[in-house]
């Protein structure tokens, strides 16, 4: 399907065009012209997708049709974190170039001054966090009589850091709408979510592409944990890695990696939820400008951060849980480029391992460093090779497993179900049962 099938303007069509796509994706061949039909729609689609770019074209069509009053959104997108609210404003910006709406995005952690104006004066798209949003609204500095659409971006990330209580006060709040739910996952809360403010949706189900995996070589490097630091150091060293995002699961062990990495020379930032909003945004414009080399990051960085050309992501610990994993390594390997991936994996973390090696069809390849590889067996002592080492020697490879014939998703009623199958990596139509737990972001 071309672009020009998709029942967009000239407008639209045109900074299609200047961003050099080819194709649509297959999200947004499907939720485009529903939304544009004026349909409400559950996508669930994953980040790398394409789905940003699914709302914001039909969007960018809807705002033709009228103009703004001041203080009343004609459109709303709600977003987990600051850093996806930022990236779909640059994203509406790079395709509404050829508009002249006004964005005003309100976020934790940033000064209002300058969005107030805005908003005083009217703006087409409110990007928000909910809690900013509640909070402008609880003091009367907002009206959302106005709202046409509703967009509720990574409605799971949203339930993981306790954020639904929020989007349903919000959505209570809203006149007739037009709502837009993305999420990778159909958890109990969010399906229930749907049902009570969505009318009649459409359900489109896109399964993760093959395609986001399929640039990315995978490797990990069994260690002992306490010999993580100078594996990882290694690491970068043998792979001539230029940058990379090295994850971990928790802030005080970005903070500890962070430490010790610069101590031993390397360019480095900590990037996670407990820094401020202007050194999170001044962390990120260094590692884009490449004035930092590598950006120690918790989850926080794991989704929807689009790098350019980034090389390589490197798992300090094995994250809790598959989807994590996806997320993480998807920073890598992006446009047609090719990217690695390396998890540093200790004895402990055997079984994490194993259900993320449960649920991709691709071989995640061992990587062997001499000094500190350990054996699987639980024993954290060195595995000693024979042979002289490569930089890069590739042994026994962990065994895939093939993805499970998955029961069908659950029904959402009564809307209709359409599913749109492209070679499964990830987790079909199976919601694993960790996709109900609630966390906070880290
Ligand atoms: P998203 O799923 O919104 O996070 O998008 C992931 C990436 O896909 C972004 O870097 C977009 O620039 C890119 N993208 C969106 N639509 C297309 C397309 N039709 N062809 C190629 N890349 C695209």
């Amino acid at each position: 399907m071309s672009f020009e099938h998709l029942g967009l303007t000239a407008k639209t069509l045109q900074a299609i065009a200047e961003v050099g796509y080819e194709f649509p994706t297959p999200i947004q061949e499907k939720a485009v012209p529903l939304l544009l039909e004026g349909r409400d729609v559950i996508a669930l689609a994953q980040t790398g997708s394409g789905k940003t770019a699914s709302f914001i074209w039909p969007l960018l069509e809807l705002l033709s049709r009228g103009r703004a009053k001041a203080r009343m959104p004609r459109s709303l997108i709600v977003e987990p974190t600051r850093e996806l609210a930022s990236q779909v404003a640059e994203d509406f910006a790079v395709y509404g170039k050829h508009f002249n709406f006004t964005v005003a995005v309100l976020i934790g952690g940033e000064s209002f001054v300058e969005q107030e104006k805005k908003l005083t004066k009217g703006v087409d798209v409110l990007i928000v966090t909910p809690g900013r949003l509640l909070d402008l609204y609880d003091r009367g500095k907002i009206l959302l009589n106005d709202v046409k659409m509703f967009v509720i971006d990574e409605a799971d990330r949203m339930l993981d850091m306790g954020f639904i209580p929020d989007i349903e006060r919000i959505a209570a709040f809203l006149p007739p709408h037009q709502t837009a739910l993305f999420s990778a996952t159909m958890a109990p809360p969010i399906q229930i979510l749907t049902q009570r403010f969505l009318r009649n949706p459409e359900q489109i189900t896109i399964m993760p592409s093959i395609e986001s995996g399929k640039n990315i070589e995978q490797y990990i490097v069994r260690v002992a944990e306490k010999n993580k630091i100078k594996a990882l150091e290694s690491v970068l060293k043998d792979q001539k890695l230029a940058q990379a995002i090295v994850f971990c699961n928790r802030k005080k062990e970005v903070d500890a990696v962070y430490k010790d990495m610069k101590q031993n020379g390397f360019k480095v930032a900590a990037f996670h939820g407990d820094l401020t909003q202007s050194s999170r945004n001044d962390t990120l414009k260094a590692f884009k400008e490449g004035t930092i080399d590598f950006l120690i990051a918790s989850d926080v960085a794991a989704r929807g951060l689009d790098v350019e050309d980034l090389p390589a992501v490197v798992n300090f610990h094995v994250p809790s849980n598959p989807e994590d994993y996806v997320h993480r390594i998807g920073r890598t390997g992006r446009a047609g480029k090719i990217g690695k991936a390396f998890t540093l994996v200790s004895p402990l973390e055997e079984k994490k391992l194993a259900l993320i090696g449960k649920s991709l069809d691709k071989i995640i390849e061992e990587y062997v460093i001499e000094k500190y590889t350990v054996s699987v067996d639980n024993s954290e002592k060195p595995v000693r090779a024979k042979r002289a080492p490569q930089s890069k020697k590739v042994v026994d490879p962990v065994k895939p497993v093939a993805p499970k014939k998955s029961p069908p998703p659950p029904k959402v009623n009564p809307q209709k179900s359409t599913s749109i199958d492209e070679g499964v990596i990830g987790f079909g139509d199976h919601i694993p049962s960790f996709m109900g737990i609630k966390g906070k972001e880290t």
